[in-house]
């Protein structure tokens, strides 16, 4: 999933068209536009480099899933069977 620009804060600084190591987002006709939203790899350097907090990230579904770290240790199970 793209990042999404929020064109209420965005200063068209291009800092993101810059930053964007596989040109997700371009600058086009005076504004900053998500135009491959399909490349973007969630490296989030568009989102840390924004001076106006205007770009959020949507995570695809994959991206959130919880995962589980198994304990470090096992327990023995002192349980005669
Ligand atoms: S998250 Fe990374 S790849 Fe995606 S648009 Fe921003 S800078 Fe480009
Ligand atoms: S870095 Fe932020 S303020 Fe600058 S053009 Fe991109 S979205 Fe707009």
């Amino acid at each position: 999933m793209p990042p999404l620009i929020n064109n209420e804060l965005c200063i068209v600084c291009k800092k993101c068209a810059d930053i964007c190591p596989l040109d997700v987002i371009k600058y086009q006709d005076g504004a900053v536009v998500v135009l491959y939203p399909d490349e973007c790899w969630h490296c989030r350097a568009c989102v840390m480099d924004c001076p106006k907090q205007a770009i959020s990230m949507r995570y695809p579904l994959s991206h959130m899933l919880l995962h589980y770290d198994a304990p470090k240790t096992i327990k023995r199970c002192d349980h005669e069977h």
